[in-house]
């Protein structure tokens, strides 16, 4: 079941994308109160509280189990996700070691991200984003000193040389690829399942802006020069900690498309005729639902469209 509204079209009225599975409305962070351990005390006590084992949540297949504090034992760390306004609760995260064997009440956002309400998409995307950099950030980058969780799970601070350590998020850019005929340019990648075709997508490099990202990105990957950049999105990717930016770009030069042989190794040119029989004959498979390429490839077909289709849902060959 995908809990999102009835669509007519991937995009709004601006032409940017929307329905992202991991990028919908939920609550106020109420970032001022991180600073008040006192409030935050108080509001834990009257929290409703997910309970995180590495990157893996409690939940059914389709809800978050939230629990209270009477629920909360044993050793783990507490990150406050914020209030829903609409009714003053208060959201807490328990993160805990990793599961050593399987636990069906526990599942990944992949699994189930699109399957949960809007307001819980977004504790469990805030939650799995902040437990995937506390994991592997125990010790001080600087002098190599364990650091403790502070400000409700914000930040790490070291208190050998009082250094406060912030969780990142890394910039990826994903380019819908245009010809001059409005036919799209799409890749295959060789660890992903057989016949799935995706957009490109890269890290953005130090020093780089995400418009320089976009051409560079494409020309490594397809051999295509684009140009007219224009951003379609963005959608937090927290596998382990990224953020996808969307954009779409033209080139007016298909002789130069090769795929790089290493990252990509086959390339396909579809119109939308080409796209609609490829996609009903599973000739190819369309990236999954939860993704914001899916919403690219949706966004440029147009309504009426690949929506109800079948994309093949799996991620790794
Ligand atoms: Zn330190």
């Amino acid at each position: 079941m995908l809990v999102v509204s009835p669509i007519m079209s991937a995009t709004d009225a601006t032409g940017r994308l929307r329905n992202l599975i991991l990028a919908r409305p939920s609550i106020d962070r109420a970032s001022e109160l991180r600073t008040d351990p006192v409030k935050l005390d108080e509001l834990w006590k009257s929290a409703k509280i997910l309970t995180l084992a590495g990157d893996r949540f409690h939940s059914s297949t389709d809800a978050l189990t939230l629990v209270d504090w009477t629920h909360i034992q044993g050793d783990g760390e507490k990150y406050f996700l914020g209030i829903d306004r609409s009714d003053g609760q208060s959201y807490f995260a328990w993160h805990i070691a990793a599961l050593e064997n399987e636990d069906p009440e526990f599942h990944t956002l992949r699994e189930v991200g699109a399957n949960l309400s809007d307001l819980e998409a977004g504790l469990a995307v805030h939650a799995v984003a902040l437990g995937n950099w506390h994991r592997v950030h125990p010790m001080c980058a600087r002098c190599g000193a364990p650091t403790r969780v502070d400000l409700g799970g914000a930040v790490r601070i070291c208190d050998v040389d009082e250094s406060q350590h912030h969780p990142r998020t890394d910039p990826a850019v994903i380019v819908l690829v245009k010809d001059e005929d409005d036919r799209i340019l799409l890749g295959h990648q060789p660890i992903w399942p057989e016949k799935r075709f995706s957009n490109f997508a890269g890290f953005v490099e130090p020093g780089e802006s995400f418009e320089q990202c976009v051409v560079r990105e494409v020309a490594e990957e397809s051999g295509v020069v684009v140009h007219s950049v224009s951003y379609l999105g963005s959608q937090p990717w927290p596998f382990p900690a990224s953020i996808m930016i969307a954009f779409e770009a033209v080139t007016s030069d298909v002789s130069t498309a090769m795929a790089d042989g290493v990252e990509i190794i086959e390339i396909r040119w579809f119109s939308r005729a080409e796209m609609k029989v490829a996609v009903e004959t599973q000739d190819i498979l369309l990236p999954p639902r939860i993704s914001v390429a899916r919403r690219m490839i949706e966004h440029w077909y147009g309504p009426g469209a690949l929506e109800d289709l079948q994309g093949g849902e799996s991620w790794r060959a």
